[in-house]
C-alpha cells in the first residue's frame, strides 16, 4: 500500500490530481456546486436535451411500463423492444444497414476494435485519438501504428510503408480536447484505395456536424465502414452505439466483449434516446443555434486575445502550465463558471487546457458574461 501512496504524491505534487466536482441541479447552462449557481461551460450535453421536458417524460413512461433495470445482459434476458426501435433508428439517422447498442461509447470503442482487429491487422490511429479507441486497439491483437494528428501525408506514408493486407484506420471525428474535425472524408477515400476498413468516432459530431446533425458523413458526404457514436453527449443520455453493415452487427453481437457481458441499458435511458433522437430530427433549429453560438464565442475570443479556429462546440483555451491552468478553473469558478482544467494525460504534459464547450441553450449573454470573466482572469495571470 505504501506504494501507491508514494504514487499518489507524485500525481499531487505534478498538479495531476484530479477532485470530482459534484452537482445538485441538471446539466443546464445555470447547475449549482457547493450550493452556488455556476454557467456550466463544461458540459456535453451540447444540444440540452438531458434535461428537456419530453425527453425526460419519455424515460419516465419507460420506468413506469418496464421498471428501472433490465435484470440481465443483451444476449440473455436484457433486451427490449426498445432497445431495437433505438437501434432501427439510429441506423436510420446515421444512414447504415443496422446499428447495436453498447452500454457507453467508451465500452464501443472497446468491443468493436478489439473484436475485429486480430493478429494479422495493422491499426493506424490517429495521436489524438480517444482513451477508449487507443485502450480498443490495446486490448485487440493488432500492430498498432500512431500517425501524426489529421496528418493524411504521414497516414499514406506509413500504410504504403507497410503495405498490410488487412489494416483499419480509426480516428475521431471531432476531436475530444483540441475540438478540430479529422479529414473523414480523406481518410474513407484511403480507406477505399487501400482496402483498409474505416472506423471514425462520432462521439462529439452526433447533432453537432452536417446540416442535420447527423455527423462527419453529413458534413463530409461520404461513409465510413463502421461508425461509433455516443448517447451520452447532444442526445443528452447515456450509452455508445456502433452502425455498419448487417453482417458487422451480426458479427459484434458475436465477439464484442463489452457487449456480450454486461447488463443491458436501462429501458428509461433507451426511450429518453429515442425521444430526443426525434427532437434532432425535427428541429435542425437547435443544431443551428448550437452552431451560431460556436461561431460568437470564437469570435469573442479572438477579440480578447485567443486565436481559436475549431468549428465544433469544443473549444480548448491553450494554458500550458498545470498549476496555472488549475488556478485558472478555480478563479473562473469563484467568478460563477464552470470550465475544468484538462491536463496530462489527457492532454499532453505542460500543455493544459481549459476545456469550455457550449451548449444551444446558451445565449449571447452567457457567452458575453463568460468572455468578460474570461478576460478579466487572463489580464490577473498576466497571459
Ligand atoms: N469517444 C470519444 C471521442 C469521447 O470523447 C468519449 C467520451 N468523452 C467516448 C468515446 C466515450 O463515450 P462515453 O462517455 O459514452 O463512454
Amino acid at each position: 500500500m505504501r506504494d501507491i501512496k508514494e504514487k499518489l504524491q507524485i500525481i499531487k505534487d505534478n498538479n495531476l490530481f484530479r477532485n470530482i466536482k459534484y452537482l445538485s441541479k441538471p446539466q443546464d447552462k445555470y447547475t449549482n456546486i457547493d450550493g452556488k449557481d455556476v454557467l456550466l461551460m463544461s458540459s456535453n450535453n451540447y444540444l440540452g436535451l438531458c434535461n428537456h421536458e419530453q425527453v425526460k417524460k419519455s424515460a419516465i413512461d419507460a420506468i413506469n411500463k418496464y421498471g428501472l433495470g433490465t435484470g440481465g445482459s443483451r444476449l440473455t434476458s436484457g433486451s427490449y423492444d426498445l432497445h431495437k426501435k433505438l437501434e432501427e433508428k439510429l441506423a436510420i439517422f446515421k444512414g447504415y444497414d443496422a446499428a447495436l447498442i453498447f452500454n457507453t461509447g467508451y465500452m464501443a470503442n472497446l468491443g468493436v476494435i478489439s473484436s475485429i482487429c486480430d493478429e494479422d491487422y495493422y491499426i493506424f490511429s490517429d495521436e489524438l485519438n480517444h482513451a477508449s479507441i487507443i485502450d480498443g486497439c490495446r486490448l485487440s491483437k493488432g500492430k498498432i501504428i500512431i500517425y501524426k494528428h489529421n496528418d493524411m501525408k504521414d497516414l499514406l506514408d506509413k500504410i504504403n510503408k507497410i503495405d498490410p493486407k488487412k489494416g483499419m484506420i480509426v480516428t475521431d471525428s471531432v476531436f475530444s480536447m483540441d475540438g478540430d474535425i479529422a479529414n473523414v472524408g480523406k481518410i474513407v477515400e484511403i480507406g477505399i484505395d487501400k482496402k483498409l476498413i474505416t472506423l471514425v468516432d462520432d462521439a462529439h459530431a452526433t447533432g453537432v456536424i452536417g446540416k442535420t446533425g447527423r455527423g462527419s458523413s453529413e458534413y463530409f458526404n461520404c461513409k465510413p465502414d463502421i461508425l461509433i457514436g455516443t448517447l451520452s453527449k447532444s442526445i443528452g443520455s447515456e450509452g455508445g452505439f456502433v452502425c455498419a453493415s448487417y453482417e458487422v452487427i451480426e458479427y459484434l453481437k458475436n465477439k464484442a466483449r463489452s457487449f456480450i457481458f454486461s447488463t443491458a441499458l436501462s429501458p428509461a435511458v433507451i426511450n429518453g434516446s429515442i425521444a430526443s433522437l426525434d427532437i434532432i430530427e425535427n428541429n435542425t433549429n437547435i443544431v443551428e443555434k448550437l452552431e451560431d453560438n460556436i461561431s460568437y464565442l470564437r469570435l469573442g475570443l479572438k477579440k480578447i486575445g485567443f486565436n481559436v479556429t475549431c468549428e465544433s462546440p469544443i473549444i480548448p483555451i491553450p494554458i500550458g502550465q498545470e498549476e496555472i491552468a488549475l488556478k485558472f478553473s478555480e478563479r473562473l469558478l469563484e467568478e460563477g463558471i464552470f470550465i475544468p482544467a484538462i491536463r496530462y494525460p489527457t492532454v499532453k504534459r505542460g500543455e493544459a487546457i481549459l476545456r469550455m464547450t457550449l451548449m444551444a441553450t446558451h445565449d449571447y449573454e452567457d457567452i458575453d458574461f463568460a468572455l468578460d470573466k474570461i478576460s478579466k482572469i487572463k489580464s490577473e495571470f498576466g497571459l
